[in-house]
Protein backbone atom coordinates (compact mmCIF):
# COMPACT_ATOMS: atom_id res chain seq x y z
CA UNK A 1 0.00 0.00 0.00
CA UNK A 2 2.82 2.36 0.74
CA UNK A 3 3.48 3.17 -3.36
CA UNK A 4 -0.38 4.58 -3.74
CA UNK A 5 -0.18 7.23 -0.36
CA UNK A 6 1.21 10.08 -1.84
CA UNK A 7 2.09 11.42 2.10
CA UNK A 8 5.72 9.98 2.75
CA UNK A 9 6.53 8.37 5.84
CA UNK A 10 9.66 9.10 7.32
CA UNK A 11 12.20 8.43 9.92
CA UNK A 12 14.02 10.64 11.21
CA UNK A 13 16.92 9.48 13.66
CA UNK A 14 18.15 11.82 15.75
CA UNK A 15 15.10 13.65 15.74
CA UNK A 16 14.85 15.10 19.29
CA UNK A 17 18.14 17.12 18.40
CA UNK A 18 18.82 20.47 17.08
CA UNK A 19 18.33 19.64 13.66
CA UNK A 20 16.21 16.91 13.31
CA UNK A 21 13.56 18.55 15.15
CA UNK A 22 13.58 21.61 12.85
CA UNK A 23 13.47 18.57 9.66
CA UNK A 24 10.26 16.95 11.24
CA UNK A 25 8.85 20.33 11.49
CA UNK A 26 9.13 20.62 8.05
CA UNK A 27 8.12 17.27 7.17
CA UNK A 28 5.04 17.31 8.76
CA UNK A 29 4.38 20.91 7.82
CA UNK A 30 4.01 19.47 4.20
CA UNK A 31 2.13 16.81 5.11
CA UNK A 32 4.44 13.64 5.74
CA UNK A 33 3.91 11.72 8.44
CA UNK A 34 7.17 11.29 10.62
CA UNK A 35 8.54 8.66 13.13
CA UNK A 36 11.30 10.28 15.35
CA UNK A 37 13.98 7.74 16.70
CA UNK A 38 16.54 9.13 19.46
CA UNK A 39 18.18 7.84 22.75
CA UNK A 40 18.20 11.75 24.04
CA UNK A 41 21.85 11.76 24.57
CA UNK A 42 22.44 15.25 23.48
CA UNK A 43 18.74 15.88 22.45
CA UNK A 44 15.50 16.38 24.45
CA UNK A 45 11.75 16.32 24.58
CA UNK A 46 11.69 19.95 25.14
CA UNK A 47 12.35 20.07 21.27
CA UNK A 48 9.64 17.88 20.37
CA UNK A 49 6.68 18.24 23.08
CA UNK A 50 4.73 20.59 20.21
CA UNK A 51 4.60 17.35 18.04
CA UNK A 52 3.35 15.24 20.59
CA UNK A 53 0.25 15.70 20.12
CA UNK A 54 0.20 15.53 16.11
CA UNK A 55 -1.81 12.88 14.58
CA UNK A 56 1.14 12.13 12.24
CA UNK A 57 4.28 12.09 14.93
CA UNK A 58 5.30 9.24 16.51
CA UNK A 59 8.05 9.47 19.07
CA UNK A 60 10.51 6.21 19.79
CA UNK A 61 13.32 6.29 22.83
CA UNK A 62 15.39 4.28 20.80
CA UNK A 63 19.66 4.04 20.31
CA UNK A 64 20.61 3.41 16.81
CA UNK A 65 23.46 1.17 17.37
CA UNK A 66 20.36 -1.33 17.83
CA UNK A 67 18.94 -2.66 15.13
CA UNK A 68 14.91 -0.85 14.37
CA UNK A 69 12.23 -2.40 12.74
CA UNK A 70 9.75 -0.05 11.05
CA UNK A 71 7.90 0.57 7.93
CA UNK A 72 8.75 3.93 6.30
CA UNK A 73 9.44 5.15 2.60
CA UNK A 74 12.62 7.29 3.35
CA UNK A 75 15.13 7.87 6.24
CA UNK A 76 17.01 10.70 7.27
CA UNK A 77 20.03 9.69 9.72
CA UNK A 78 20.99 12.32 11.93
CA UNK A 79 21.73 10.75 15.40
CA UNK A 80 24.96 11.50 16.52
CA UNK A 81 26.09 14.28 19.24
CA UNK A 82 27.31 16.86 17.09
CA UNK A 83 29.53 19.22 19.44
CA UNK A 84 33.03 18.18 20.18
CA UNK A 85 32.16 18.30 24.03
CA UNK A 86 29.67 15.65 24.14
CA UNK A 87 31.13 13.42 21.47
CA UNK A 88 34.67 13.36 23.00
CA UNK A 89 32.20 12.52 26.74
CA UNK A 90 32.07 8.36 25.23
CA UNK A 91 34.38 8.46 22.70
CA UNK A 92 33.27 4.59 22.09
CA UNK A 93 29.74 5.34 21.62
CA UNK A 94 30.27 7.61 19.26
CA UNK A 95 32.09 5.55 16.71
CA UNK A 96 29.53 3.06 17.48
CA UNK A 97 26.83 5.72 16.82
CA UNK A 98 28.11 6.41 13.55
CA UNK A 99 28.94 3.21 12.31
CA UNK A 100 26.90 0.65 13.62
CA UNK A 101 24.02 3.34 13.30
CA UNK A 102 25.22 3.54 9.88
CA UNK A 103 24.94 -0.19 9.41
CA UNK A 104 22.13 -0.73 11.05
CA UNK A 105 20.01 1.95 9.27
CA UNK A 106 21.77 0.90 6.08
CA UNK A 107 20.16 -2.74 6.42
CA UNK A 108 16.52 -0.86 6.99
CA UNK A 109 16.95 1.24 3.88
CA UNK A 110 17.99 -2.06 2.04
CA UNK A 111 14.80 -4.20 2.99
CA UNK A 112 12.48 -1.50 2.80
CA UNK A 113 14.16 -0.04 -0.62
CA UNK A 114 13.84 2.97 0.60
CA UNK A 115 15.91 6.34 0.20
CA UNK A 116 18.28 7.01 3.06
CA UNK A 117 19.67 10.63 3.95
CA UNK A 118 23.30 10.72 6.21
CA UNK A 119 24.04 13.64 7.71
CA UNK A 120 27.86 13.84 7.19
CA UNK A 121 30.26 16.72 8.27
CA UNK A 122 32.32 19.17 6.87
CA UNK A 123 34.70 16.83 9.80
CA UNK A 124 35.61 14.63 7.04
CA UNK A 125 37.93 17.12 5.70
CA UNK A 126 39.85 17.39 9.03
CA UNK A 127 42.31 20.37 8.89
CA UNK A 128 41.76 20.81 5.75
CA UNK A 129 44.96 22.12 3.34
CA UNK A 130 42.52 22.88 0.34
CA UNK A 131 40.23 26.39 1.15
CA UNK A 132 37.40 26.54 0.38
CA UNK A 133 36.53 22.98 0.73
CA UNK A 134 35.22 21.00 -2.21
CA UNK A 135 33.19 17.66 -2.28
CA UNK A 136 36.78 16.27 -4.63
CA UNK A 137 38.91 17.00 -1.28
CA UNK A 138 40.32 13.59 0.46
CA UNK A 139 40.80 15.19 3.82
CA UNK A 140 43.38 15.96 6.25
CA UNK A 141 41.81 14.06 9.16
CA UNK A 142 43.95 12.62 12.27
CA UNK A 143 43.22 8.78 13.01
CA UNK A 144 44.36 8.85 16.57
CA UNK A 145 43.38 12.19 18.34
CA UNK A 146 40.24 12.71 20.76
CA UNK A 147 38.53 14.03 17.84
CA UNK A 148 38.83 11.03 15.54
CA UNK A 149 35.93 9.01 16.78
CA UNK A 150 33.65 11.66 15.00
CA UNK A 151 35.81 12.30 12.04
CA UNK A 152 36.56 9.02 11.60
CA UNK A 153 32.77 7.65 12.78
CA UNK A 154 31.72 9.96 9.99
CA UNK A 155 34.07 8.97 7.42
CA UNK A 156 33.31 5.22 7.85
CA UNK A 157 29.50 5.83 7.63
CA UNK A 158 30.05 7.67 3.93
CA UNK A 159 32.13 4.55 3.17
CA UNK A 160 29.08 2.10 3.88
CA UNK A 161 26.49 4.42 2.17
CA UNK A 162 28.12 4.30 -0.74
CA UNK A 163 29.16 0.56 -0.70
CA UNK A 164 25.35 -0.18 0.15
CA UNK A 165 24.92 2.01 -2.70
CA UNK A 166 26.96 0.59 -5.42
CA UNK A 167 26.65 -2.88 -4.14
CA UNK A 168 22.87 -2.92 -3.50
CA UNK A 169 22.06 0.06 -5.81
CA UNK A 170 20.42 1.44 -2.65
CA UNK A 171 19.20 5.19 -3.24
CA UNK A 172 21.61 7.08 -1.00
CA UNK A 173 21.72 10.64 -0.33
CA UNK A 174 25.23 11.80 1.68
CA UNK A 175 25.13 15.83 2.77
CA UNK A 176 28.29 17.30 4.35
CA UNK A 177 26.63 19.73 6.91
CA UNK A 178 29.06 22.65 8.17
CA UNK A 179 28.33 24.56 11.11
CA UNK A 180 24.81 25.42 11.73
CA UNK A 181 23.22 27.32 14.16
CA UNK A 182 20.03 28.54 15.76
CA UNK A 183 17.18 28.06 17.80
CA UNK A 184 16.88 24.54 19.96
CA UNK A 185 20.50 24.22 20.52
CA UNK A 186 21.11 23.05 24.06
CA UNK A 187 22.06 25.89 26.28
CA UNK A 188 25.30 23.84 27.44
CA UNK A 189 25.98 22.44 23.88
CA UNK A 190 29.38 23.09 24.10
CA UNK A 191 29.21 24.54 20.29
CA UNK A 192 30.52 28.07 19.90
CA UNK A 193 27.26 29.86 18.55
CA UNK A 194 25.57 28.82 21.40
CA UNK A 195 28.41 29.26 23.70
CA UNK A 196 28.82 32.81 23.35
CA UNK A 197 25.41 33.15 23.25
CA UNK A 198 24.62 32.30 26.25
CA UNK A 199 27.65 33.69 27.99
CA UNK A 200 26.75 37.27 26.40
CA UNK A 201 23.35 36.85 28.22
CA UNK A 202 24.27 36.12 31.38
CA UNK A 203 27.41 38.98 31.25
CA UNK A 204 29.96 36.10 31.55
CA UNK A 205 33.48 35.84 30.49
CA UNK A 206 33.38 34.84 26.56
CA UNK A 207 35.72 31.83 25.94
CA UNK A 208 37.74 32.14 22.98
CA UNK A 209 40.16 29.05 22.43
CA UNK A 210 43.45 29.87 20.68
CA UNK A 211 43.90 33.40 19.49
CA UNK A 212 40.55 33.19 17.89
CA UNK A 213 41.75 33.58 14.41
CA UNK A 214 40.41 30.13 13.53
CA UNK A 215 37.77 30.47 11.02
CA UNK A 216 34.33 28.85 10.16
CA UNK A 217 31.42 29.43 8.15
CA UNK A 218 27.86 29.49 10.10
CA UNK A 219 24.73 28.39 8.03
CA UNK A 220 21.51 29.17 10.11
CA UNK A 221 19.50 26.36 10.74
CA UNK A 222 16.06 27.14 8.22
CA UNK A 223 18.46 27.44 5.25
CA UNK A 224 20.34 24.20 5.41
CA UNK A 225 16.63 22.25 6.52
CA UNK A 226 16.14 23.46 2.75
CA UNK A 227 18.92 21.96 1.36
CA UNK A 228 18.24 18.74 3.05
CA UNK A 229 14.88 18.68 1.46
CA UNK A 230 15.79 19.81 -1.51
CA UNK A 231 18.54 17.01 -1.81
CA UNK A 232 16.36 13.93 -0.59
CA UNK A 233 13.48 15.13 -3.29
CA UNK A 234 15.52 14.67 -6.09
CA UNK A 235 13.92 12.48 -8.05
CA UNK A 236 15.33 8.60 -8.13
CA UNK A 237 17.05 7.73 -12.18
CA UNK A 238 15.72 6.41 -14.97
CA UNK A 239 13.59 2.67 -14.31
CA UNK A 240 13.59 3.06 -10.55
CA UNK A 241 17.93 3.52 -10.55
CA UNK A 242 19.52 5.41 -7.54
CA UNK A 243 19.24 9.64 -8.05
CA UNK A 244 22.15 11.51 -7.33
CA UNK A 245 24.43 10.25 -4.01
CA UNK A 246 26.24 12.89 -3.03
CA UNK A 247 28.42 13.66 -1.49
CA UNK A 248 27.52 17.42 -1.37
CA UNK A 249 28.63 20.43 0.76
CA UNK A 250 26.03 22.17 2.71
CA UNK A 251 26.46 25.28 4.45
CA UNK A 252 27.15 29.14 4.26
CA UNK A 253 30.33 30.17 2.50
CA UNK A 254 30.68 33.25 4.81
CA UNK A 255 33.63 32.97 6.94
CA UNK A 256 34.42 34.83 10.07
CA UNK A 257 37.03 34.41 12.55
CA UNK A 258 36.19 33.15 15.93
CA UNK A 259 36.90 36.33 17.35
CA UNK A 260 34.84 37.95 14.84
CA UNK A 261 32.36 36.24 15.91
CA UNK A 262 32.30 36.83 19.51
CA UNK A 263 32.55 41.20 18.51
CA UNK A 264 29.37 40.00 16.62
CA UNK A 265 27.45 38.27 19.81
CA UNK A 266 28.49 41.11 22.41
CA UNK A 267 27.10 43.91 19.66
CA UNK A 268 24.02 42.20 19.19
CA UNK A 269 23.76 41.17 22.91
CA UNK A 270 24.57 44.34 24.57
CA UNK A 271 26.67 42.68 26.62
CA UNK A 272 29.27 43.46 28.82
CA UNK A 273 30.97 40.88 28.65
CA UNK A 274 34.73 40.47 28.44
CA UNK A 275 37.00 38.29 26.03
CA UNK A 276 38.50 35.85 27.60
CA UNK A 277 41.73 33.33 25.67
CA UNK A 278 41.45 29.15 26.69
CA UNK A 279 43.74 26.62 25.52
CA UNK A 280 43.20 25.97 21.47
CA UNK A 281 41.59 22.16 21.74
CA UNK A 282 43.98 19.62 20.07
CA UNK A 283 43.59 18.69 16.37
CA UNK A 284 41.02 22.08 16.29
CA UNK A 285 40.98 23.07 12.22
CA UNK A 286 41.87 26.15 11.46
CA UNK A 287 39.90 27.16 8.61
CA UNK A 288 36.83 26.08 7.32
CA UNK A 289 34.85 27.23 4.24
CA UNK A 290 32.32 25.03 2.02
CA UNK A 291 32.45 25.26 -2.05
CA UNK A 292 28.66 25.02 -2.61
CA UNK A 293 29.51 25.05 -6.66
CA UNK A 294 27.74 21.50 -6.35
CA UNK A 295 24.50 22.39 -4.30
CA UNK A 296 23.71 25.22 -6.42
CA UNK A 297 23.92 22.87 -9.76
CA UNK A 298 22.01 20.05 -8.26
CA UNK A 299 19.25 21.61 -5.89
CA UNK A 300 17.84 24.06 -8.21
CA UNK A 301 20.44 27.02 -7.35
CA UNK A 302 19.99 26.32 -3.32
CA UNK A 303 22.41 28.63 -1.59
CA UNK A 304 21.55 30.04 2.32
CA UNK A 305 19.57 33.29 2.68
CA UNK A 306 20.22 33.95 6.24
CA UNK A 307 23.09 36.53 6.62
CA UNK A 308 25.11 35.79 10.06
CA UNK A 309 23.53 38.74 11.72
CA UNK A 310 20.06 38.05 10.64
CA UNK A 311 20.76 34.33 11.83
CA UNK A 312 22.20 35.27 15.46
CA UNK A 313 19.35 37.86 16.35
CA UNK A 314 16.70 34.66 16.19
CA UNK A 315 18.84 32.64 18.00
CA UNK A 316 19.75 35.26 20.63
CA UNK A 317 16.21 36.26 20.97
CA UNK A 318 15.62 31.93 21.71
CA UNK A 319 17.99 31.80 24.09
CA UNK A 320 16.99 34.99 25.69
CA UNK A 321 13.50 33.73 26.51
CA UNK A 322 14.93 30.06 27.42
CA UNK A 323 17.10 31.47 30.22
CA UNK A 324 14.68 33.97 30.97
CA UNK A 325 11.94 31.22 31.60
CA UNK A 326 14.11 27.31 31.59
CA UNK A 327 10.59 25.61 31.99
P1 LIG B 1 22.33 17.29 18.33
O1 LIG B 1 23.32 16.76 19.30
O2 LIG B 1 21.43 18.39 18.75
O3 LIG B 1 21.41 16.10 17.78
C1 LIG B 1 21.83 14.78 17.68
C2 LIG B 1 20.67 13.88 18.13
O4 LIG B 1 21.07 12.51 18.00
C3 LIG B 1 20.29 14.11 19.59
O5 LIG B 1 18.90 14.24 19.70
C4 LIG B 1 20.79 12.86 20.29
O6 LIG B 1 20.06 12.54 21.45
C5 LIG B 1 20.66 11.82 19.19
N1 LIG B 1 21.54 10.67 19.37
C6 LIG B 1 22.86 10.66 19.67
N2 LIG B 1 23.31 9.40 19.73
C7 LIG B 1 22.24 8.59 19.44
C8 LIG B 1 22.07 7.19 19.36
N3 LIG B 1 23.08 6.33 19.57
N4 LIG B 1 20.84 6.71 19.06
C9 LIG B 1 19.81 7.56 18.85
N5 LIG B 1 19.91 8.89 18.92
C10 LIG B 1 21.12 9.40 19.22
O7 LIG B 1 23.17 17.70 17.05
P2 LIG B 1 22.71 18.36 15.67
O8 LIG B 1 23.48 19.60 15.49
O9 LIG B 1 21.24 18.39 15.56
O10 LIG B 1 23.30 17.30 14.63
C11 LIG B 1 22.48 16.37 13.93
C12 LIG B 1 23.33 15.60 12.94
O11 LIG B 1 23.92 16.49 12.01
C13 LIG B 1 24.47 14.81 13.60
O12 LIG B 1 24.61 13.58 12.93
C14 LIG B 1 25.67 15.68 13.34
O13 LIG B 1 26.86 14.94 13.27
C15 LIG B 1 25.32 16.30 11.99
N6 LIG B 1 26.03 17.58 11.79
C16 LIG B 1 25.60 18.72 12.43
C17 LIG B 1 26.29 19.89 12.25
C18 LIG B 1 25.85 21.20 12.88
O14 LIG B 1 26.55 22.19 12.72
N7 LIG B 1 24.74 21.28 13.58
C19 LIG B 1 27.43 19.92 11.42
C20 LIG B 1 27.84 18.74 10.82
C21 LIG B 1 27.12 17.58 11.00
N1 LIG C 1 35.31 27.73 20.29
C1 LIG C 1 35.68 28.79 21.11
N2 LIG C 1 35.02 28.99 22.29
C2 LIG C 1 34.00 28.18 22.69
C3 LIG C 1 33.60 27.09 21.85
C4 LIG C 1 34.29 26.89 20.68
O1 LIG C 1 36.59 29.56 20.78
O2 LIG C 1 33.43 28.42 23.78
C5 LIG C 1 36.01 27.53 19.01
C6 LIG C 1 36.53 26.12 18.78
O3 LIG C 1 37.83 25.97 19.32
C7 LIG C 1 36.53 26.06 17.27
C8 LIG C 1 35.34 26.92 16.86
O4 LIG C 1 35.06 27.75 17.98
O5 LIG C 1 37.70 26.63 16.73
C9 LIG C 1 34.10 26.13 16.51
O6 LIG C 1 33.87 25.21 17.55
P1 LIG C 1 32.59 24.28 17.62
O7 LIG C 1 32.75 23.40 18.81
O8 LIG C 1 31.37 25.10 17.51
O9 LIG C 1 32.63 23.42 16.28
P2 LIG C 1 33.76 22.68 15.43
O10 LIG C 1 35.11 22.89 16.04
O11 LIG C 1 33.35 21.26 15.43
O12 LIG C 1 33.66 23.35 14.11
Amino acid sequence: MRNYNPRQRILVTGGAGFLGSHLIDRLLERGDEVVCADNLFTGTKRNIEHLLDHKHFEFIRHDVTFPLYVEVDQIYNLACPASPIHYQHDPVQTTKTSVHGAINMLGLAKRLRARIFQASTSEVYGDPSVHPQTEEYWGNVNTIGPRSCYDEGKRCAETLFFDYHRQHKLDIRVARIFNTYGPRMHPNDGRVVSNFIVQALKGEDITLYGDGQQTRSFCYVDDLIEGFIRFMDLPAGESGAPGFPGPINLGNPGEFTIRQLAEKVIDLTGSSSQLVFRPLPADDPMQRQPDITRAKQYLNNWHPQVHLEEGLRKTIAYFDQLLTDPS
